[in-house]
């Protein structure tokens, strides 16, 4: 990538547009409509509708995210692209594993977000130069240090919302009647699969609604030996049986 990138603290709309003029139709928001999300789909379809909008239609998200991109589509009179996954994978997979794998461990779990998500996310980014995110440094300890632009495996990946606060991201919604994902009003604070994603009490953190049944002590992979005595993560051996499966 040799294009030189817009200077740091550059304000959110002003990098979309410089995204959008810089890559044309190899641009994309990728978003699950949440409140970050919707923030940028805003900003950028009021720069030029022309926008391409990308999600992961994974096969399990919540009915709920469905009825959000008809009224996304609707209110924006724009085309949502839904990214699926491989058939022959989900179906190699849930043929060794059964459907809902992700209960069983975190190597499972990991396996199918491979499936689900990464590799059907990574095929369609071989179409693009550059996305964006809605990823905030405030969101996390593992977000601290979010750049608003980068270089990620040769792509630009914008995060143009990086400094904003969830105050600000409020305000924009509520100023520009930004519709909201109707999961939030039932107390979920992060949105994600169907199976996998839960409304969560008072005190506990955003992300603890995902994945919730993990012991955090026990969320990597673990390793495997193979016959040979390479090490592998068990979540790629189980991934090669799948696509071995599959050949
Ligand atoms: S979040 Fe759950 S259902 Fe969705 S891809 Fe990952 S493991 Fe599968």
């Amino acid at each position: 990538m040799t294009c030189s990138f817009p200077a740091s603290g550059t304000p959110p709309q002003d990098l979309l547009r410089w995204a959008m003029s810089q890559f044309g139709d190899r641009f994309a928001i990728t978003t699950s409509f949440q409140r970050e999300g919707m923030v940028l789909l805003d900003m950028a379809v009021r720069l030029d509708r022309r926008v391409r909008i990308l999600t992961l239609d994974t096969g399990r998200l919540p009915e709920e995210t469905y009825t959000m991109i008809e009224r996304v589509r609707e209110r924006y009179a724009i085309s949502v692209e839904m990214v699926q996954p491989a058939g022959d994978e989900v179906e190699g997979m849930v043929m060794q594993h059964g459907p809902n794998l992700f209960y069983g461990g975190v190597p499972e779990r990991k396996l199918c977000c491979q499936i689900r998500k990464v590799r059907p996310l990574e095929r369609k980014l071989a179409e693009l130069d550059a996305y964006a995110v809605g990823l905030r440094r405030e969101q996390s300890a593992t977000r601290e240090s979010v750049a608003a632009v980068s270089e990620v495996g040769g792509k630009v990946k914008l995060s143009p919302l990086a400094e904003w606060s969830s105050g600000q991201v409020g305000e924009y919604l509520a100023a520009h009647e930004v519709p909201e994902h109707p999961l939030y009003a039932e107390g979920y604070p992060s949105i994600g699969c169907g199976p996998c994603t839960r409304a969560t009490k008072a005190g506990e953190g955003e992300r603890a609604g995902r994945w919730w049944w993990e012991d955090s002590a026990d969320k990597e992979c673990g390793l495997h030996f193979t016959p040979a005595g390479k090490v592998m993560r068990t979540v790629d051996v189980l991934l090669e049986q799948v696509l071995q499966g599959n050949a």
